[in-house]
């Protein structure tokens, strides 16, 4: 089934996009835990970090290359960027992407 974010990344559904190149889409997440609450989703599916093939790796690159220019866009110091593998987690979207939070001080991660 076609991911909320592939619906995105199509163009089908609206966002407020902050960041896009060839492998991967940034933009704000629609229900924010933090003054600052954007989503990184690479543009290819992938279930989670779980079913990431080995020449699709380099997209975890991506993936922090594109947190880096953000968080110098946005002058972020402090942020966190973390992705849930698994419903006991807190994943709720099939499609790898990782949060990245800021804005306030973070509590202990669990
Ligand atoms: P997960 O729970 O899978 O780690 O993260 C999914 C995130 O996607 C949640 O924080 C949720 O608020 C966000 N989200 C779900 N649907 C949409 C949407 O249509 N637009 C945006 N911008 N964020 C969404």
């Amino acid at each position: 089934m076609i991911s909320v974010f592939s619906k995105i990344i199509r163009g089908e559904l609206p966002c407020k996009k902050v960041l896009e190149n060839e492998h991967v889409i940034a933009f704000h997440d629609i229900h924010p835990v933090a003054p600052v609450h954007i989503l990184i989703v690479t543009k290819k599916e992938i279930d989670s970090l779980n079913s990431i093939e080995d020449e699709d790796l380099f997209l975890l690159g991506e993936i922090a290359k594109a947190a880096k220019k953000i968080a110098k866009d946005l002058k972020l110091d402090n942020y966190r960027l973390l992705t849930n593998v698994g419903a006991l987690s807190g994943q709720t979207v099939y499609h790898l992407h990782f949060h990245l939070i800021s804005g306030r001080r973070l509590g202990p991660m669990a």
